[in-house]
């Protein structure tokens, strides 16, 4: 082993030593701390009053799943359903995404799922882009703690808000996109695959590449 290796080592025992001695017997595993740092996001939203979306919500919809995940899904705002649970994707296109993630042998519970606005537009209209500014740097923080090798941006919003951009969905769909080394595959929205059955054949291949992706590493 190389020299800076085995000093490396033998600084590293020195300090889980110190830390032992200073009372520290145990660090949190990785898994722990990702779980902690986002329950103190969770908290800075809890009574989230920053866009006027709060002023019609039932609760915050701040997301769910493996705070592991290789593969995060990130949606454009809670529905009728997902403002009641407090969950998201839970209702008819919650539904259809379940089927989606199980024809490529992905499980709901290996996934993080989320929102670009964590509390329900009205009437489920599109969120406004004051609504999208102000919390966007919450996801920002999820897709940092959880640090997922690929995005799947469900819809227009979602993906012209990662991506910065007014492109259409339509031209994004079916290609990959870099985010700060994330690899992001924009797709429809399933509650539009709910009204345009018809698409259902785009979704399902980039559905693959997502999962080829995922299977090769993220390339
Ligand atoms: N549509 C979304 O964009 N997100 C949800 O959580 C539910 C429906």
């Amino acid at each position: 082993m190389a020299k800076d290796k085995k000093e490396m080592i033998s600084d590293l025992i020195g300090y889980l030593e110190y830390l032992k001695e200073s009372g520290i017997s145990f660090l949190p595993s990785l898994k722990k701390r990702k779980v902690q740092a986002l329950e103190e996001i969770w908290r800075e939203l809890i009574d989230c009053q920053r866009c006027k979306l709060h002023r019609s919500r039932s609760r915050i919809v701040f997301g769910e799943g493996n705070e592991d995940a290789k593969l995060m899904l990130i949606g454009e705002g809670p529905g009728y359903d997902e403002d009641l649970q407090g969950r998201p994707f839970v209702g008819k296109a919650g539904q259809l995404l379940t089927r989606i993630l199980q024809s490529v042998q992905i499980e709901r519970k290996e996934v993080y799922i989320t929102n670009i606005v964590k509390c329900r537009p009205p009437g489920n209209r599109t969120p406004e882009p004051e609504e999208i500014k102000s919390c966007f740097p919450f996801l920002l923080k999820q897709i940092q703690i959880i640090q997922p090798r690929v995005i799947c941006a469900l819809g227009t919003v979602s993906a012209q808000t990662l991506l910065q951009t007014d492109t259409k969905i339509t031209s994004l769909r079916g290609k990959s996109f870099d985010f700060s080394g994330i690899k992001v595959f924009p797709t429809y929205h399933p509650a539009f695959l709910l009204r345009n059955p018809d698409k259902k054949r785009e979704v399902w291949e980039d559905i693959q590449k997502v999962a080829k992706a995922l299977r090769e590493g993220g390339e």
